[in-house]
């Protein structure tokens, strides 16, 4: 050990030593340098254990991910509902997916602020989402406490597309998600809530 270099963002690479906050980098992004984007992709194959054909890059919880000059793979993730209980099984899955690409030394880091939002989940994420049967979000995270839901915010059915759905329940087989159901094919559904 001993070296130590400082990043143009101001953030040390040395071990134990604080990270810049967030402001400066691309978070959500594949990194530009090579070997933070070894980290990055290493991270990405990582699959959401509650929809398997989404990846956690494909979400938006892969936030960041860097080489530290002690060649610790640190990646930092944000988890998509606090207190949703995957976010153990994806820390895990991540560690594991590091040390198979050969990263001796993993930490995984948590970020809870700013909180993750569904606009981070990628067009292609959302693509996958209806492909598997569940709705993705429509519209964007609303801006303030929860009020009326507003009539355009309407769910269309995965199968048949039909917007005449309605919902179940407001929690379907995890809290992230919610029971729809079509009143067109009666096709239930989940819904990713936006949120
Ligand atoms: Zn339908």
């Amino acid at each position: 050990m001993g070296e130590e270099s400082m990043r143009a963002d101001g953030a040390q690479r040395s071990d134990g030593a604080p990270h810049a906050d967030g402001a400066q980098r691309a978070d959500g992004r594949r990194p530009a340098d090579a070997r933070d984007a070894a980290v990055w992709d290493a991270a990405a194959t990582v699959m959401d254990p509650e929809v398997p054909v989404l990846s956690i890059a494909d979400l938006g919880v892969l936030r960041r991910a860097e080489l530290l000059a002690d060649g610790t793979a640190l990646v930092t993730i944000t988890p998509t509902y606090s207190g949703c209980p995957a976010m153990d099984a994806i820390t895990a899955d991540v560690h594991r997916a590091l040390t198979t690409a050969g990263f001796e030394r993993t930490r995984v880091e948590l970020t809870l602020s700013p909180a993750w939002t569904t606009d981070w989940m990628s067009d292609e994420g959302k693509e996958k989402l209806r492909e598997y049967g569940i709705a993705p979000p429509t519209g964007s995270a609303p801006a303030g406490p929860k009020g009326p839901i507003p009539v355009s915010l309407s769910v269309p059915c995965p199968r048949c597309r039909s917007l005449r759905t309605r919902e179940l329940s407001r929690f379907a087989s995890t809290a992230c998600k919610a029971l729809y159901q079509c009143s067109d094919c009666h096709e239930p559904f989940d819904y990713f809530k936006v949120h």
